[in-house]
């Protein structure tokens, strides 16, 4: 701990953002990250707590050792922080730009609602070691003569990749789509991580030994048989793509989305992929009601005011989080992990306890949205009703795990009781023995941070079933 008094004398101060008037005219990044000096002093508001529980099990899921690199900041040997955030996390960068930071809402100063500013430590960290040159390829010295099939390229089939190539093994991933990254690439709009930084770590990884084989839909292009019989192990990574489906009256009207072909339309515009139809989904000049109330509506509200929407209505479930001195007081300062996202601070209305009833439509297309006010048990209450005026909805409910036509059945592995891949979170293995699955596809939706920690423990579990022993870190 590298000045005692820090959290005493030092107020929290995060990045800042770009104005909401000027962010919303593009798709890319809009932090404004402070300077070197800012960040050492914010760095220094950590008390190394006795119990740190910013990276207990109430924290950060990869157990980022997050006092240790405050006090390496502090002390200016960033390429020391550097090693030690690497060492527990294989892409700091993103999780820096994108986490909701658990840690956070974990730090002990959290109990006067000013936690220390562990994500915009992290990024300024990851961000100085690639632009110092500090992150390059890190290959095995010796090849184990093992090999994996990785069946999915988001965050999670990255991270077991990197770990599994470093520990000597021949690393192949499969990816349906033309580039890696999954929901990071795809779902995840530029203006919350640009797509280059995932293509910088393909290329570490790559110089690490990790091949990737793009255009390839397992299940479908390749039969998992043919992968199970020619690789020594085969990781499902495929992610939670099947959307929920709430059965709203009226949905079927023209104007009524769901949410990820919208996302992805917009993220392969964003990235000159051509894959994109003749008449995509455009919010330009709409009024937009989004429903749902977590990551992907936020994402589809912001995309929406950047294909310039006329308004963007966001209903959520959930009541108004409540209010300390005019403070709205959600996330990190709410325990119920409340959040508000920059998208929603671009002007998004939003209304709280809003239970969708159905869709309204003329002649065939969608022109309101049906609400009423919910009770404590999210019900309607009779006589709250009230329409939102839409010519374009997005329905952004979550995900009900992996989609079962293809590779999962294809494979015959078990299911839980949610209709994941059954495999338990200490040996990541499926119902057969030689098959292992991370992320989402095992966990259902959740984070980009928790995808790490399963691909970084799944390849620890894969070395132990190929080697009899592991030396890489969980
Ligand atoms: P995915 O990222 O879903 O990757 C799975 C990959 O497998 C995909 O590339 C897919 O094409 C591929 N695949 C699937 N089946 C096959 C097959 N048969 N053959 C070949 N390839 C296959 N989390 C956060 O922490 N912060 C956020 O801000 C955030 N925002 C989000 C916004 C949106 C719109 C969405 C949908 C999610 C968001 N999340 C966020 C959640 C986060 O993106 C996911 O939890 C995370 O990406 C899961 O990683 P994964 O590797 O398990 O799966």
């Amino acid at each position: 701990m590298g000045k005692v008094t820090g959290f005493l004398e030092i107020e929290r101060q995060e990045a800042r953002y770009q104005p909401a008037s000027d962010r919303i005219r593009h798709f890319r990044e809009f932090t404004l990250p402070l300077s070197e000096g800012e960040v050492a002093k914010q760095a220094a508001r950590c008390m190394d707590c006795g119990i740190p529980f910013c990276h207990g099990p109430q924290g950060c899921p990869v157990h980022n050792q997050i006092p240790d690199w405050n006090d390496l900041v502090y002390s200016d040997d960033w390429q020391e922080a550097s090693r030690n955030l690497h060492s527990t996390n294989n892409f700091p960068e993103f999780t820096g730009r994108i986490c909701p930071a658990p840690c956070e809402e974990a730090c002990t100063l959290n109990l006067e609602n000013v936690p220390v500013a562990i994500k915009t430590i992290e990024q300024a960290i990851a961000d100085k070691a690639w632009s110092n040159g500090w992150v390059v390829p890190e290959p095995p010295d010796e090849k184990t003569g093992k090999s994996v099939a990785i069946i999915g390229s988001g965050p999670a089939g990255l991270a077991a990749a990197q770990q599994l190539a470093r520990a000597g093994h021949d690393v192949h991933v499969y990816e349906r789509e033309p580039k890696a990254g999954g929901l990071l690439r795809y779902g995840i709009p530029d203006f919350k991580m640009e797509k280059s930084h995932i293509d910088r770590r393909v290329v570490q990884m790559e110089g690490e030994g990790v091949q990737f084989r793009y255009g390839v839909n397992v299940g479908k292009d390749v039969q998992f048989a043919e992968l199970v019989d020619g690789y020594d192990a085969v990781l499902f990574a495929g992610g939670s793509e099947d959307p929920r489906d709430p059965k709203l009256p009226g949905q079927e009207l023209q104007g009524v989305h769901n949410a990820m072909p919208f996302l992805v339309q917009q993220n392969r515009r964003v990235g000159f992929e051509n894959a994109i139809p003749e008449t995509p989904v455009e919010a330009g000049g709409k009024h937009v009601v989004v429903i749902g109330g977590g990551d992907t509506a936020s994402d589809c509200v912001g995309t929406s005011f950047r294909q310039g929407a006329i308004s963007v209505t966001q209903l959520d479930i959930r009541p108004v989080p409540p209010k300390i001195e005019d403070k709205l007081m959600t996330w990190p300062y709410w325990p119920t992990k409340f959040r508000t996202s920059s998208s929603q601070a671009e002007g998004a209305d939003r209304e709280f306890s809003a239970v969708t009833l159905g869709i309204e439509g003329k002649n065939g297309k969608v022109v309101g949205v049906k609400c009423a006010r919910g009770d404590a048990k999210r019900q309607p209450i009779p006589g709250t009703e009230f329409i939102l005026k839409a010519d374009l909805v997005f329905i952004a409910l979550g995900f009900q795990g992996p989609v079962k036509e293809g590779l999962v059945e294809q494979s015959g592995v078990a299911l839980d009781k949610r209709g994941n891949v059954l495999a338990d979170e200490q040996n990541y293995v499926t119902s057969n023995p030689k098959v292992f699955a991370a992320g989402d596809m095992r966990r259902g939706q959740s984070l980009v941070v928790w995808a790490i920690r399963e691909g970084r423990q799944a390849a620890q579990a894969i070395d132990v079933f190929l080697t009899g022993a592991s030396t890489l870190p969980r």
